[in-house]
């Protein structure tokens, strides 16, 4: 996608600090942190957000749910714990349209998840 910045990223056109790379996956540290460790991790696929899967990429998303357990082992947030999120369309905060999956982790995390 032209526009898209994550695909951007994918290409090297936009700079980041990657974590992860495969041939299906890349990871990248979030521009803003909200957590010591903050993590986005990607599929290079453009997917615009989790209700545009499709059944063809079941095996692409648990993939991504193995990279992240490999990244949270990297990165030392495993045993201490830390959250998963993907926010999907306007009312969940979905803010870049292409499919992501935050890692977040390196401190105590807030219950309230929804504000
Ligand atoms: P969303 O609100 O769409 O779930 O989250 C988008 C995330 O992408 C935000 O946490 C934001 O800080 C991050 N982000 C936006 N643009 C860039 C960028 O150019 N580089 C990186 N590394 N992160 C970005
Ligand atoms: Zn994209």
């Amino acid at each position: 996608m032209e526009d898209c910045i994550f695909c951007k990223i994918i290409k090297g056109q936009i700079p980041s600090t990657i974590v992860y790379e495969d041939s299906d996956i890349i990871a990248f540290r979030d521009v803003d942190p909200q957590a010591p460790v903050h993590i986005l991790v990607i599929p290079k696929k453009h997917i615009s957000s989790l209700i545009d899967l499709k059944e063809e990429d079941e095996l692409l998303i648990g993939k991504i749910y193995t990279v992240i357990n490999k990244i949270a082992k990297k990165e030392e947030i495993n045993e201490d714990g830390f959250r998963v999120i993907v926010n999907c369309g306007e009312n969940g905060g979905q803010e870049v349209k292409h499919l992501h999956f935050h890692i977040l982790g390196g401190k105590k995390l807030g219950l309230k998840i929804c504000e």
